[in-house]
């Protein structure tokens, strides 16, 4: 029953100020309510879709929401509206937004030998959203700047292509203190042990992070590599305090067979058919186009937008999806953008796909880009391609910007069109074979390094029959057009 003083008490917790910390049980201060904490990780999550992409299999996104709403359940923090997802990404990560969205990686999830490993991940993630690590992080200035996405330098058409993270996703992925860190370690081991799972198991996955390339873990994996302290040492540390967990299930549950298995079929890998470099000339099999950067630029392909940025870091020329009904209302609303000066328009096609281009100058209050946009028609797709430099480079890059401009092409070479990412095949030895024996086989004698280290195998060792391995296998590349 609620008594007067009762709801006041409610009221009060669940308000900003200094409140006791559901999952450590210590005093913090913090400006934000649960309710704040939870509409701010639904507003994001949108976004974290739309630009990381989730991975289009069902049941594994069943699968994950499941388990995790198994270890979530038995939190201090049950109730919040916890949701998990694979994302589709190469790249090994996981991360959690505050309210209790969690996001694991098909790269990931493709490095872990077992359901405990998962759990333990899980665990950590969730320990960082129960122990409101990144809630406590933020001042109500910084939450004010969430809600209106300031720090834009650019009009926010052109800012969008220029590589910078918006200010409320910087927020969002604030760096964790190693206290924090260590924390959500600790908080990973403990939900382990209360679902019945190993807790043991979470130093495997610190080694295989050990094991894994800068290459792999990405540039700027928001959580697990560029901000957790040395996975070396949080090793030990777990397996000390695993020692002395107490484990709601004996014996102690890991599951590594039926994981694996799950993996079956999965992407490995960049996937090409969103598109891939053979030096710089980009071809994008799902849309069936090419393009050619510029000699000497450096590229970047990612969900959102393919970008070449100038070795002088002067000029950027950036590749996306437009809006518009046809080229010629595209090229129309982005001249009409505040502070754009428009030079003559050309609707001339571009090697037979209709386009519309201009050249512009672009004023604020930081200065003049000087710039030249096309939009094109291509199978249906409106897509922008975009060069600009300060007005002072201009004159330097714009040949540069042209000419990739007009190498817009239909792709017809049916190998690039065709090409298919590579796949994680699991299979089951019948009789005891050597890694290699079974790699070559499998044709993907050459793979032998990434095998070892995916299925955790040193050397060249004699397996045993029963053995599950998960082997790479397709998505080569056609040879240079
Ligand atoms: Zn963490």
């Amino acid at each position: 029953m609620n008594t007067l003083p009762g709801v006041l008490l409610l009221a009060l917790l669940s308000s900003t100020g200094c409140a006791m910390n559901p999952a450590t049980g210590e005093r913090q201060f913090t400006l934000m309510s649960e309710a704040q904490e939870i509409q701010m990780g639904r507003e994001a999550d949108p976004e974290i879709v739309r630009t990381m992409g989730l991975y289009p299999d069902e049941s594994l996104q069943a699968y994950l929401q499941g388990l995790g709403e198994q270890v979530a359940g038995l939190t201090e923090r049950p109730n919040l509206p916890w949701t998990f997802r694979v994302l589709d990404d190469p790249l090994i990560n996981a991360f959690a937004l505050p309210g209790g969205y969690i996001y694991v990686t098909r790269g990931i999830m493709a490095h872990l030998d077992s359901e405990a490993e998962l759990v333990g991940i899980l665990g950590h993630e969730i320990g960082h959203v129960t122990a409101r690590h990144s809630v406590s992080r933020m001042s109500r200035a910084q939450l004010a700047q969430v809600g209106l996405g300031v720090g834009m330098i650019l009009a926010p058409q052109l800012q969008q292509w220029a590589g910078l993270a918006s200010a409320s996703m910087e927020l969002l992925f604030l760096k964790f203190s190693r206290d924090d860190e260590r924390q959500a370690d600790d908080l990973g081991v403990r939900y382990m042990g209360r679902t019945g799972y190993d807790p043991a198991q979470l130093s495997g996955v610190m080694a295989m992070l050990t094991s894994v390339t800068a290459e792999e873990a990405g540039p700027r994996g928001p959580e697990w590599l560029s901000t957790h302290p040395n996975p070396e040492n949080r090793e030990q540390a777990i397996l000390d305090l695993a020692a002395r967990t107490e484990v709601s299930r004996d014996p102690p549950l890991v599951v590594h067979e039926s994981y694996v298995r799950r993996l079956d079929g999965m992407t490995y890998g960049e996937n090409p058919r969103e598109g891939f470099f053979r030096g710089q000339v980009f071809h994008h099999p799902d849309l069936a186009f090419s393009l050619d950067f510029p000699q000497g630029w450096r590229t970047m392909n990612s969900k959102q937008a393919v970008q070449a940025l100038s070795p002088d870091q002067d000029a950027l020329l950036a590749l996306s999806l437009g809006e518009g009904a046809t080229p010629s209302a595209a090229l129309r609303s982005f001249l009409a953008e505040e502070g754009m000066q428009a030079g003559p328009i050309s609707e001339a096609a571009v090697n037979g796909v209709p386009a519309a281009t201009a050249d512009f100058r672009f004023t604020s209050s930081d200065g003049t880009l000087d710039g030249r946009v096309s939009f094109l028609q291509h199978r249906g797709t409106l897509l922008m391609l975009l060069g600009y430099a300060p007005s002072s480079a201009w004159a330097a890059r714009q040949g540069a910007v042209r000419a990739s401009l007009g190498s817009f092409r239909p792709l017809t070479d049916r190998r690039y069109l065709d090409v298919q990412p590579a796949r994680l095949k699991v299979v089951t030895l019948s009789r005891s074979a050597s890694l290699s024996y079974v790699l070559d086989q499998e044709g993907a004698g050459d793979r032998i390094e990434e095998v070892r280290k995916l299925n955790r195998l040193e050397g060249n060792p004699p397996l045993p029959a029963g053995t599950v391995l998960r082997i790479p296998v397709g998505g080569v590349l056609p040879g240079e057009l």
